[in-house]
């Protein structure tokens, strides 16, 4: 989308502080809250045991402001019950910033999708990309495949994948693209909705801006 350098060089700004030292999810949470305010973003915290011990994983919901024509999105940090502290090396922040960036922007694909209906048929919508097996009715809805759609172009560019070959392929690993794996494991490869969400997918790739992000510092 078009914001997706702008978002990107804004939670670049936390990289730096995050990749320091031990910290809570709530010091996560802190030190990121300043750079997604302007994407009318705001951080929470939550634990479950569908996280490994260790690590750290990043939910989304869209919500509307009540008698306003605007919302908010919260960014959910969730880690296990049993993980007190985190270190974001290299590799681990990466990815992590990453998910934060594509949350929020899979956020903002439906905040514009509701824009054009008028603001209406608001609900409530998830994102879970720890546990992205969702039920079939949910990843179906056509404002998910949408959303998603951007969700899979961002993964395959960022593993810098051959599109057309993985569309004739129909195969994909979990590190390439967890979101359409998790795509794969809920339909059959040639089901309507992954037709759908590969269409869109190539068609978000066409003008995604190119990635320059350092990949370590
Ligand atoms: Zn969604």
């Amino acid at each position: 989308m078009y914001l997706t350098n702008k978002i990107n060089l804004s939670i670049d700004r936390a990289r730096r502080p995050l990749a320091k030292t031990h910290r809570s999810s709530e010091e996560i949470a802190k030190l990121l809250r300043r750079v997604v305010a302007p994407y009318r973003a705001y951080i929470t915290t939550e634990t479950s045991t569908n996280v490994d011990l260790g690590r750290i994983e990043v939910s989304a919901f869209f919500e509307p402001l009540p008698d306003t024509d605007t919302y908010a999105i919260e960014l959910v940090l969730v880690t296990h019950p049993q993980t007190t502290s985190i270190k974001l090396r290299a590799l681990v922040l990466n990815t992590f910033l990453f998910r934060v960036s594509q949350a929020i922007q899979h956020e903002l694909i439906h905040a514009h999708q509701y824009r054009q209906r008028g603001w209406e048929g608001w609900s409530s919508r998830k994102q879970a990309p720890y546990n992205i097996s969702h039920s079939a009715h949910y990843l179906s809805d056509p404002d998910e495949i949408d959303a998603h759609a951007h969700d899979v172009a961002l993964e395959l560019q960022r593993s810098r994948l051959d599109v057309s070959r993985l569309i004739s392929a129909r195969t994909i690993t979990k590190d390439e693209s967890l979101t359409l794996w998790g795509y794969y494991q809920t339909f059959p490869p040639h089901h309507g909705v992954i037709n759908s969400l590969l269409k869109k997918t190539v068609s978000y790739l066409a003008y995604l801006p190119s990635t320059n992000r350092k990949t370590s510092k």
